[in-house]
């Protein structure tokens, strides 16, 4: 006999069920700064397409205190939430059985700021003397982080729309995918706003975003009339000049070259203190690490001035490749990926062709990719991605 103890074996990943789909979602967040915490509230319209007593959804570091449904006629019952930590679900467990038809499932949660630059996570820095340290808070969901700021089918193929209300103190810039529609002082407390955005376009969940901090911004219309601003530190917007001046080139070309125009009124972008990757294409909310973005106009390089050209050509292309048009699931990641990639360097020629950025190209991205081709651990464009692995993609 052997004291080895029989593992059980980890379950497969699987995608989540089709038989119950949300089709919006309402949200509102209220941010505490002070404590690194933040109060939700979600009402998700869905459909449920066969009986069943139980839903289950993506919700991770989140504490769930109330849930209730109600279904078209009305009907309101509560739900119990029993929680999987390691595969980041909750199931919502209903005494009735939910019959098929169309339901609004609200649930109020309290979460955390965290400092780890993914989900709704804080932003450190400084006030233009040098002197006073502030926090601000922004979002980075892709791929699998919408997740740890509101309950949801955190999966790019359970497409919804999503109506955004934050509540913040009023001395702070509140930002959303969409454009503002009502801002009013918050009837809780004088010191706060309520801001309520425009509905989006039906959209994945890593594209939702919001952020909330002290910033300066400059600001045109493109072509076509879609507002556009670069958001900067406060006491540096015409570090922001560059990139607005290419975004509103970049823009209307796209919409030209694709023959579908963009389909939100605005396309802000935003330099974020904090940021894990180069930029993040949130449909009318680009996010930037403030290198890719900002461009002093005294001192910054030429290498310095293609990158954020690069950068902001290549979010732009998301706008429609990924945004509009999106992958069922991460294994396709590739072709939203290396079509943005590639039109980023075709849009940079057009505007700049001082940069020689196609000679570039070849020296950049080509035989980068020739490198990693010749290596044992190649391996196809399409693998098989689980639940975890997703975490690890590159973009
Ligand atoms: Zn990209």
């Amino acid at each position: 006999m052997s004291d080895h103890k029989s593992q059980e074996p980890k379950s497969l990943f699987k995608r989540l069920p089709k038989i119950i789909v949300p089709t919006h979602y309402d949200l509102t967040i209220q941010p505490r700064l002070d404590k690194f915490t933040f109060n939700g509230d979600v009402n998700i319209h869905l459909k449920v397409k066969e009986p069943t007593s139980s839903i289950v959804l993506y919700a991770a570091e989140l504490e769930i205190d109330n849930v209730t449904i109600k279904s078209d006629s009305k009907n309101t019952q509560e739900g119990k939430v029993e929680y999987d930590k390691e595969s980041e679900r909750i199931a919502v467990n209903f005494n009735e059985k939910l019959e098929v038809g169309d339901y609004a499932l609200t649930l109020k949660f309290v979460g955390e700021i965290n400092n780890r630059m993914r989900g709704f996570y804080r932003n450190k820095y400084t006030t233009p003397d040098g002197i006073e340290i502030r926090y601000g808070a922004s979002t980075q969901f892709e791929p699998a982080d919408c997740r740890r700021a509101f309950p949801c089918w955190d999966e790019p193929n359970f497409k919804a729309t999503f109506d955004i209300t934050l509540i913040t103190p009023k001395n702070l810039r509140a930002i959303s995918n969409m454009p503002v529609i009502s801002e009013n002082e918050y009837a809780n407390d004088k010191e706060w706003k309520i801001i309520k955005f425009d509905r989006t376009p039906i959209m994945s969940t890593y594209l939702v975003a919001f952020v909330i901090g002290e910033y300066d911004y400059v600001e045109t219309k493109d072509l076509y009339g879609v507002n556009m601003k670069v958001y900067t530190p406060v006491g540096k917007k015409e570090h922001g000049q560059f990139a607005l001046d290419t975004a509103a080139k970049v823009l209307p070309f796209y919409a030209d070259y694709f023959n579908i125009q963009y389909p939100i009124a605005k396309a802000d972008q935003i330099a974020i203190s904090d940021f894990a990757a180069g930029a993040m294409e949130n449909w009318g909310l680009i996010t930037y690490r403030e290198t890719r973005l900002l461009i002093d106009p005294k001192f910054s390089s030429m290498d310095t001035r293609q990158r954020v050209a690069g950068t902001v050509s290549h979010e732009l292309a998301h706008q429609w490749f990924g945004n509009l048009v999106t992958m069922d699931w991460w294994i396709d990641l590739w072709l939203n990926e290396g079509f943005a990639r590639w039109i980023q360097y075709l849009a940079v020629d057009k505007y700049y062709p001082e940069f020689d950025i196609w000679t570039q190209y070849v020296a950049d991205v080509f035989t980068t990719f020739l490198i990693s081709d010749a290596l044992k651990s190649s391996h196809p464009i399409e693998v098989p991605i689980g639940m975890f692995i997703i975490k690890d993609i590159l973009y």
